[in-house]
């Protein structure tokens, strides 16, 4: 089909990719530990042991050599969503748009910094461009984040979420269009990204004490990160998101007071356990604090927490918190997220797919391997042949994290070859 201003006929082949329903170990409905309710969630094999040394439930592991072959193809038939062997459908697409960044926070990077891809290996506008409309307009994909590295460092960020916010959906719906960026020259530019079709901003900020940021960022910048949101605020990115990475050292004494700080500020905070995904000695899973120790924390601090889920199954967890007065401050109410991806991974409803700065598909944020698109794009592929590549790729997705990869370091992680900063958060 070549407008999308029709539903597409679902073809042949979409019916042949649709598998039956996930696979009995993965059906089901799970706890986050430490809760009290059941959350929406459905369970997925926990594949790493639990950070306080007990072992992880375990269960038999699909080799990608064991996977089925996707359903063969007839010659004129294009997949018309991304599906894979277990049944998720990808509706959530990830772009990385530039591996650098101004800071060299802990968790994320090595004080040197990485050594940055060269320009000419970036995808062009352009290329980001086909390949969001590719997604949007014939596979199905609602959502775009933008991330990197730091990708308020691309000049052209207006233009790409211009011709990224021009998609429809097949049903003539807008991509939501969403940023993950640390708000290093936000001020300047949030009028532009706004009018160029952004709808929200995730700002990553571990501590507003200045000399604590600077600690974690490698860089005392936290007040033009302060400006920067001030210049979201004042061009109507609302609501904040705040993203903050829980580490062991400083929960107890951080955690508390940016939550505090947040919910006077109309932010919404979200804490994220700390992954395997930054420089190798800085993460050992001993060291993870998980989501029932931060709640436990903020109790532990004064606030009143009302379990509400997981929205329409993002990654966060949400809480509810009370008005009240808490770490020797008063605070409205509002709401505080956990993305639970070590120790309660929602891999079993993972919509999510992610391409690097490079063009390379991730299909989980653990992946082993990677798919060029990049590639063939500058080979001269057509549409469909990019969509067979994108779609093959994602069928072969791995079912949890590290599950279908031998190379796990003893602790059920398989590490990707890349960092965080360099597959796109
Ligand atoms: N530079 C932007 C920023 O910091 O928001 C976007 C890229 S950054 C890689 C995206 C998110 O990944 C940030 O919220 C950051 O806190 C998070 N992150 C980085 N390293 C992490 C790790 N090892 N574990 C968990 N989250 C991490
Ligand atoms: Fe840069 Fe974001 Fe990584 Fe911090 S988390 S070093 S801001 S990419």
């Amino acid at each position: 089909y070549g407008s999308h201003c029709m539903p597409p006929a679902r073809s042949r082949y979409a019916q042949r990719m649709t598998p039956a329903p996930l696979d009995a170990e993965v059906v089901g409905r799970s706890r986050i530990r430490g809760t009290s309710a059941d959350l929406p969630v459905p369970a997925t094999r926990s594949v790493l042991p639990e950070p306080s040394g007990r072992p992880g439930p375990s269960g038999p592991v699909l080799s990608a050599e064991t996977a089925p072959e996707p359903p063969a193809l007839a010659d004129d038939d294009v997949p018309q969503q991304l599906v894979d062997r277990y049944g998720r459908t990808v509706r959530d697409l990830r772009l990385s748009i530039t591996d650098r960044c101004n800071l060299r926070c802990t968790y994320c990077m090595p004080a040197q910094g990485l050594q940055w891809l060269p320009t000419p290996d970036l995808l062009t506008t352009a290329e980001l461009a086909r390949l969001g409309r590719i997604a949007v307009e014939r596979l199905g994909v609602e959502r775009i984040r933008l991330t990197g590295g730091e990708p308020l460092l691309r000049r052209d960020l207006e233009e790409i979420i211009g011709s990224l916010s021009a998609l429809r959906t097949s049903t003539g719906v807008k991509p939501d269009i969403a940023l993950t960026t640390n708000g290093l020259g936000l001020e300047k530019r949030a009028t532009g990204l706004r009018a160029a079709g952004l709808d929200r901003v995730n700002i990553s900020i571990d501590s507003l004490d200045p000399q604590d940021y600077a600690a974690i960022t490698r860089r005392d910048r936290l007040a033009d990160v302060l400006t920067g949101i001030a210049g979201a605020q004042e061009a109507g990115l609302d609501p904040i998101k705040v993203n903050a990475v829980a580490v062991p050292t400083t929960v107890e004494e951080r955690a508390p007071r940016l939550l505090a700080e947040c919910l006077r500020r109309g932010w919404q905070l979200r804490f994220i356990e700390h992954m395997p995904l930054g420089p190798r000695e800085t993460w050992s899973s001993q060291d993870v604090v998980g989501v029932d120790q931060i709640l436990g924390v903020l109790r532990e601090a004064g606030f009143n927490l009302t379990e509400v889920g997981r929205p329409d199954r993002r990654p966060a967890a949400l809480w509810r918190v009370a008005a009240g007065s808490a770490s020797g401050q008063d605070h409205p109410a509002g709401t505080v997220g956990v993305i639970a991806s070590v120790t309660a991974p929602f891999c079993s409803d993972c919509d999510r797919t992610r391409i690097t700065a490079d063009g390379r598909l991730m299909t989980c944020l653990f992946s082993s391997t990677e798919t060029d698109l990049r590639g063939p794009m500058r080979a001269g592929a057509d549409d469909d042949e990019l969509i067979r590549i994108w779609s093959r790729a994602t069928w072969g997705k791995p079912r949890a994290h590290g599950s279908d990869s031998p190379q796990t370091e003893g602790d059920g992680f398989a590490r990707p070859q890349r960092t965080m900063s360099a597959i796109g958060g």
